[in-house]
């Protein structure tokens, strides 16, 4: 398959919603009929996003074959059906530590390596390792036209059209449009500034993607499009959204799509976007509505827990629900403010996390879940601070811990498993107190076996589910026998029965707790099953319908 690239910058500032622009563009091409692929090329020194804090830098997005990734491969992969991995985001972190370990190694044979031709040939060659995976890839460069970090891979792009060819390579470039109350317009100079900029480097963008509270309407365009050697037809607007699923349609009617085929002298059918319309139509006029308390560490910043968010949006609109998040700051809100916060909630969500803050809050709203029949999702950290807290208080092991917060605690029910065996690399995986931060992490796909006659077997709906893994601690299976005394039920396990990935509790009408990660599954033409679960019950427990608890 011959593949065709397209170039994503960003100019005049960030946060202009470049990732959700490509992964918009993604969507429009695939509902042409075309296959796509993504890359997102991120000026950061990290190696990569694992070791990153989610509260400067959003979450960190795991993939099937375990990378960490940024949040944007997330989009990606919610708006299209690709699935992304590896070769699909690089930092130049990553970019330069493979070009000192050749010098190191003495690939070089003695040369000078330099930014160019070195550095600039490496970047090259991680683009086009998505040759022949997709008609089109979509390239996008993390940051903004002008960042000193950016320079080599604009440079590295800008050499592509001359390699690929013009019909092969497609630069569009997000740019703003801010609306000036006092002038009472829209000015269009940061633009012609920025493009003045991407110009001095040697690229001349061929669609701009004109960013604005206001449309930027068609008595703008000529102006930018003189300023900027673009043609007026292939500057659009991307005016604000409520909901970023629209995005899509909305460039549609703009016109991108056609833009961009014809930039790239591509035939395809019109788009097909009658899924799109249909999810965004349902979005609009919810019947219901519930409100999930998220009691997590992050709270203040929604990047933190984007894939979460989305899931939970997600699974709204499948059950006509709009869903309303409660951010409890777990360290913060305790006893009578958490219970009284906690009453208005129809469902509590714990999601993952690392490290001892807010634990303490986080395992008194689980036991408020439990002992109120409150529906119940604990993910990851969530799931493992459930089991800490049934040990605690039905199974009689007040000191129970995970060795994560208490290393010397006499029954640590969450452990560090020394050794397991690993389904991915068929191989056996050895952990210790003392290993790399990050390297001894159990990350990426895990293929999982539900147990019938759960509500998680339900809820799926299936025997066996791969879901994405991000942790270093796991279930002791030590304690099996005594948590299920307590009521406990393992209702998800790994394929030879020795990693508890799934559990729920008897007597409650929905308290679920798993090891993986469900929100990075979640796509809103696709909602994941346990999230549309968990909503149905928060909605059942706000409508008072009664559930069996058994
Ligand atoms: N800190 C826990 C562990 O490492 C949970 C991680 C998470 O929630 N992603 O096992």
């Amino acid at each position: 398959m011959k593949t065709k690239f397209i170039f994503i910058t960003g100019g005049v500032l960030s946060s202009l919603g470049k990732g959700v622009a490509a992964a918009a563009i993604g969507a429009l091409l695939e509902a042409r009929g075309l296959k796509v692929t993504f890359q997102k090329l991120d000026p950061y020194i990290n190696v990569d996003p694992g070791t990153m804090n989610p509260f400067q830098h959003g979450e960190v997005y795991v993939t099937e074959d375990g990378a960490e990734t940024d949040l944007d491969l997330g989009h990606y992969e919610r708006f299209t059906s690709v699935k992304l991995g590896k070769r699909h985001n690089y930092t130049s972190g990553r970019i330069y530590h493979s070009v000192i370990s050749r010098e190191r190694r003495g690939d070089y044979l003695g040369g000078t390596v330099q930014v160019i031709p070195h550095v600039t040939d490496e970047i090259k060659q991680a683009i086009l390792q998505l040759e022949g995976e997709a008609d089109i890839a979509i390239v996008e460069i993390g940051g903004t036209v002008g960042d000193i970090e950016g320079q080599p891979f604009l440079e590295a792009i800008r050499q592509m059209r001359g390699n690929l060819g013009k019909d092969n390579t497609l630069y569009i470039h997000v740019t703003y449009v801010p609306f000036i109350k006092t002038a009472g317009e829209l000015k269009t100079k940061p633009t012609q500034r920025s493009v003045k900029e991407l110009r001095s480097i040697g690229i001349q963008p061929d669609i701009l993607l004109c960013r604005s509270e206001t449309p930027v309407s068609d008595d703008i365009k000529p102006k930018i499009a003189m300023f900027c050697d673009v043609a007026a037809e292939n500057i659009i607007s991307a005016v604000d959204v409520a909901c970023i699923y629209d995005v899509a349609m909305n460039f549609h009617k703009e016109g991108l799509d056609e833009r961009i085929v014809e930039g790239l002298r591509m035939w395809t059918r019109t788009p097909v976007l009658a899924k799109w319309q249909d999810f965004s139509a349902r979005a609009k006029q919810p019947q219901h509505s519930v409100t999930i308390a998220m009691v997590g560490k992050y709270t203040n910043f929604s990047e933190a827990y984007k894939s979460l968010n989305e899931a939970l949006f997600h699974a709204g609109v499948a059950n006509n629900t709009s869903v309303h998040v409660d951010f409890v700051n777990a360290e913060e809100v305790r006893g009578d403010e958490l219970a009284s916060r906690l009453s208005r909630a129809d469902g509590i969500l714990i999601p993952g996390g690392f490290g001892q803050r807010g634990i303490a809050g986080k395992i008194e709203a689980t036991t408020y879940a439990r002992t109120h029949n409150i529906p119940f999702l604990g993910i990851c950290l969530g799931m493992q601070l459930a089991v800490v807290e049934v040990a605690r208080n039905i199974a009689g092991l007040p000191l129970a811990d995970s060795a994560e917060f208490a290393p010397s605690t006499p029954d640590p029910v969450i452990y560090l498993m020394k050794e397991w065996y690993d389904y991915r690399s068929d191989s056996i995986q050895k952990r210790t107190e003392d290993s790399d931060m990050g390297g001894t992490m159990r990350l990426g796909a895990y293929p999982c076996k539900l147990v019938s006659g759960t509500k998680t077997h339900s809820a799926y709906g299936q025997d066996e589910i791969l879901e994405r893994h991000r942790h270093r601690y796991e279930f002791n299976n030590d304690y099996r026998e005594r948590l299920s005394a307590a009521g406990v039920i393992f209702s998800g396990l790994s394929p030879d029965g020795s990693l508890v990935e799934m559990i729920e509790l008897k007597n409650h009408p929905w308290f679920v707790g798993c090891q993986f990660h469900p929100e990075f599954n979640s796509r809103p033409l696709v909602p994941h099953p346990l999230f549309v679960a968990f909503i149905q019950a928060s909605l059942a427990n706000r409508m008072k319908i009664p559930t069996q608890k058994a």
